[in-house]
This record gives structure tokens, C-alpha cells and sequence, in this order.
């Protein structure tokens, strides 16, 4: 498994990612997507819309605005509650989660993430919980700390027009619910997806692009009847384990963390973390949650006007349960990283750095390769024209076709094609697998559909 500092020094140098704002000396944990990054990053979100939204007849898609009427946010619990316990160091002042410092000196065979902030205080003094900086033990009283981004709208700064950088998407879904409901004319059980960008103020980000203060969510809210919402919960469950299977997870790289019925937050009756073994040890990737009609409810009250759905068969109204599994893009990423980068010893005792991550999440499909620049460059910029039109090409004229070989394999690209004199002559090109390393002769007019076969999802 590679080492997160491996990782990150791989991701830098590939073009996957760089350190935010580098040109200025950076700004802590921001991170910016380059060429091979933004690109699988796309792949990665295409892949999951295409299983939680274009195959699922159950669900529809929106695309809700960053900032809200902050009511939206009282509403959901966010400005009164949406804090982590925030302890600093008397020693070297360092600031830090007063649960998370728990979490890990147990070695997560405790779970605080019910305690009160005195019960956190009085189990990391009475414990000698030491400072993750300078070892030594000594804590503040903890304070809870709000993780929501504040700003104001317009051009006056006042409490009137405060505005919030959404923490989640999901707000987004449930107030439009009834705009969705009402113009799609869908009945319930339905669900909502939602991809973008949410902002936490987190106060210990870190681990690479794991925890960050900007990062991008997949979120599906699914509306249901209560009652039904336990086997809808297993129902998406499985659902997230089976893709993430499909897209290549191994078994052993994932566990499946179910919440305790004591420990489990006010609004939901039962949630699922699906952990995945990160270069520091198992740690979460997925939450999936019921969370029954809080949310809903909350908005109710605060906007006083009727969220409930008449049942058009039994004439019932109710507020439909909801189940919600929630993922990180960045997070995947770095799961689809950690798994897929290996580096193989070869028979002549070179080393191979190669990345097996999923044709379709391979930031290209296909490199096209001139054997010799001079006499093959036109007929492969006529290829490239052609494949580029129905699959992510990258184009290499650069060095000897081994080493191009190789830098294709370094960033995962599944299949290169080389066109050669026979090309020219038999209008055949040779196809070079990334995995195996094995080559195979393609008559140029089956390509599409090779190719096709070998990367599609
Ligand atoms: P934690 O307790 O670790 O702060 P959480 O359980 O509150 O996180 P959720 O609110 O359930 O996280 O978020 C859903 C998903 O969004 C997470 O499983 C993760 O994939 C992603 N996510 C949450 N916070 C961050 C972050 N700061 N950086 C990157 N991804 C995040």
C-alpha cells in the first residue's frame, strides 16, 4: 500500500494535484486539480451520476445554489449546532478536535461522538491524552466551534445579510422538495441527487486531500414512506458497496462501520459509514444515513408552509423519511488513488510504477503513439481525431515508445495505440494493454468497438 507522503509527492509530479496557491507559498490544505486530476475527478462524478441518477428510475438530479437564505441554515440545526469540540494545547497551543484526539488514542475502540464537552474534557485528562504536536497533556476547556463559512451579501455588512458557504448539499434537496415533487409529478419513494462544492471551517483538516475546508459532495436525499425507510436504507446500502465494487474497490479494502443504536445522532434511526483501509488505516469514505422526517419537519416549522406529500392511493398525508448516503468526490479520489498506484518489479529487474484504477475513471482512455514521429505523426493525428470523439485521447510523440509506454501506465491510461508502418499499409494498429503489458494487432475499422468493449463501465 502506498505511503501518504508517497502519494502525494506521485500526485504532484503525474499532474493529479498540486498544492493550492504554490506561486504565493500556498495556502494550508487547498489543493487544485491539475490536467490528470480534473479529469478524473469528472470521471468520477460522471460514474456516479450514470449509477445514482441515469440507470436508477427512482431518482432526479438538481443543481441548487451555494449560498441560501440563511434561515435555511437555522432551520436545519447548522447555526445552532453544526460545532466540533475544539480544545487547545496549554503547551504549544495547537488547536484540535477534542473527539478525534479521543478517537484516535483508542484506536477508535471508543466512540465520543455523543459525549458532552466536560465528559470529552475530564476523558482526555483523566486518560493523559497527548498532544498530537508536542506530547505533552494539557488541555482548555473545550469550546463547540461552528464549521459554517460566514459572509454577508450585498454591498452593506450587517446581521441582516449574513450568508452562509453551504456545509452540505442536501439543504439544497429538501427545500425544493416540494418544487420537485410538484413539477415532476413523482410519487414517493423518489430521490433527489445533487453533486457540488460544500465548505467546512474544519479545525484540523489534513491527511492530504482526505479533510478539507472546500470539497465537493455527492449526496442523494431518497424520499420514502415511513415505515419503508429500513429497507430503503439496505436497498442504497448495498447499492453505494456494489459500485464502488464495480469500480474496482477490493473487498478487503473495505469494512462497514454500523452505527450503534446509543450512538447514533438525534435525527437518524440507523447509518452506515463504509470505511475504506486509507494509507493511514481504516477511515471513513461514505455515510449513509436514515434520517427519518427531521428535516423536512424542521423546515415546516421554520417556513410555515406544508411540506407533506398526499399519498394520490391511500389519500394519506405525511412527510416522507429520507435516506441519504453522502460521499466526498476528493475522498473517493484518494481511495481510487491509494488502491490503483503499484509498483511492479519487472523481469529485467526494472521497476514499473503503474496505476490499475478503472478504465472508465483512467483520465484517459487511450494514448495515441507515432512509432516514429516522422512517418507516422499525420495517419495518428487522423486517429486521434476519430477516437477523441468517442472516448477521453491523449496523444505522445515524445522518446522512444518504451518510455512513452511507460509514462501511460504511470497515469493509469488502459490502452495504448501505436501506429507503425502497418498501419500505413494494412491499416492495422497495435493495441498495448496497461495491466498485462500484452499487445494485440486491431484493424483500424473494428477500433471503436474495441476500444468500446475494453474501457466502457
Ligand atoms: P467528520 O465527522 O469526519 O467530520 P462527517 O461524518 O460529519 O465527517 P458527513 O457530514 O457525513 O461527514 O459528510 C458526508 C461525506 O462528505 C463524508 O463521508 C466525506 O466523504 C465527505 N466529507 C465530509 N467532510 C469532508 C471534508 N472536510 N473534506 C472532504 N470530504 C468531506
Amino acid at each position: 500500500m502506498i505511503s501518504l507522503e508517497k502519494l502525494t509527492t506521485y500526485a504532484k509530479q503525474t499532474g493529479f494535484i498540486y498544492q493550492g496557491s504554490e506561486l504565493y507559498g500556498g495556502l494550508a490544505n487547498t489543493w487544485d486539480y491539475g490536467p490528470l486530476g480534473s479529469l478524473l475527478k469528472n470521471n468520477i462524478k460522471k460514474a456516479w451520476l450514470k449509477k445514482f441518477h441515469d440507470e436508477n428510475r427512482y431518482n432526479v438530479l438538481l443543481d441548487s445554489s451555494i449560498l441560501m437564505n440563511s434561515q435555511v441554515w437555522v432551520a436545519s440545526g447548522h447555526v445552532g449546532g453544526f460545532s466540533d469540540p475544539l480544545t487547545e494545547c496549554k503547551f504549544c497551543n495547537t488547536r484540535h478536535r477534542a473527539d478525534k484526539l479521543i478517537e484516535e488514542h483508542t484506536n477508535f475502540t471508543v466512540n465520543p461522538s455523543s459525549w458532552t464537552n466536560d465528559e470529552l474534557h475530564k476523558y482526555l485528562m483523566d486518560n493523559q491524552v497527548g498532544c498530537p504536536n508536542c506530547g505533552k497533556v494539557g488541555w482548555t476547556e473545550i469550546r463547540a466551534f461552528n464549521l459554517m463559512f460566514k459572509t454577508s451579501q450585498g454591498v452593506t455588512e450587517s446581521a441582516g445579510n449574513t450568508v452562509y458557504l453551504r456545509p452540505e448539499t442536501a439543504q439544497g434537496i429538501f427545500i425544493n422538495f416540494k418544487n420537485i415533487q410538484r413539477t415532476t409529478r413523482r410519487k414517493v419513494p423518489f430521490g433527489v441527487c445533487q453533486v457540488g462544492k460544500s465548505f467546512r471551517n474544519e479545525i484540523t483538516p489534513g491527511n492530504f486531500i482526505f479533510r478539507t475546508r472546500e470539497f465537493e459532495q455527492m449526496e442523494l436525499e431518497f424520499f420514502c414512506k415511513p415505515g419503508t425507510e429500513i429497507e430503503w436504507f439496505n436497498y442504497w446500502r448495498n447499492y453505494c458497496i456494489n459500485w464502488l465494487k464495480d469500480l474496482g474497490l477490493k473487498q478487503e479494502n473495505l469494512q462497514l462501520h454500523d452505527h450503534d443504536p446509543k450512538e447514533l445522532s438525534h435525527y437518524s434511526n440507523a447509518t452506515t459509514d463504509i470505511l475504506f483501509n486509507f494509507p493511514w488505516g481504516f477511515d471513513e469514505l461514505w455515510g449513509i444515513a436514515s434520517r427519518t422526517n427531521f428535516d423536512l419537519n424542521a423546515h415546516q416549522t421554520q417556513s410555515k408552509e406544508s411540506l407533506e406529500y398526499l399519498d394520490p392511493e391511500t389519500n394519506e398525508r405525511y412527510l416522507p423519511y429520507v435516506v441519504e448516503p453522502s460521499v466526498g468526490v476528493e475522498r473517493l479520489l484518494m481511495a481510487f488513488l491509494t488502491q490503483a498506484y503499484e509498483e511492479e518489479t519487472l523481469a529485467d529487474g526494472q521497476i514499473r510504477e503503474v496505476l490499475k484504477i478503472h478504465p472508465a475513471l483512467a483520465p484517459y482512455q487511450v494514448a495515441i503513439l507515432p512509432l516514429i514521429k516522422k512517418r507516422h505523426e499525420e495517419k495518428s493525428l487522423e486517429l486521434l481525431e476519430i477516437v477523441s470523439k468517442f472516448t477521453q485521447t491523449t496523444y505522445d510523440e515524445t522518446q522512444n515508445i518504451g518510455k512513452r509506454y511507460r509514462r501511460q501506465d504511470q497515469i493509469g491510461t488502459p490502452l495504448c495505440i501505436t501506429v507503425d508502418d502497418e498501419t500505413l499499409e494494412q491499416n492495422t494498429v497495435t493495441v498495448r494493454f496497461r495491466d498485462t503489458m500484452l499487445q494485440e494487432k486491431v484493424a483500424v475499422a473494428d477500433l471503436q468497438a474495441f476500444i468500446q468493449k475494453h474501457v466502457s463501465f
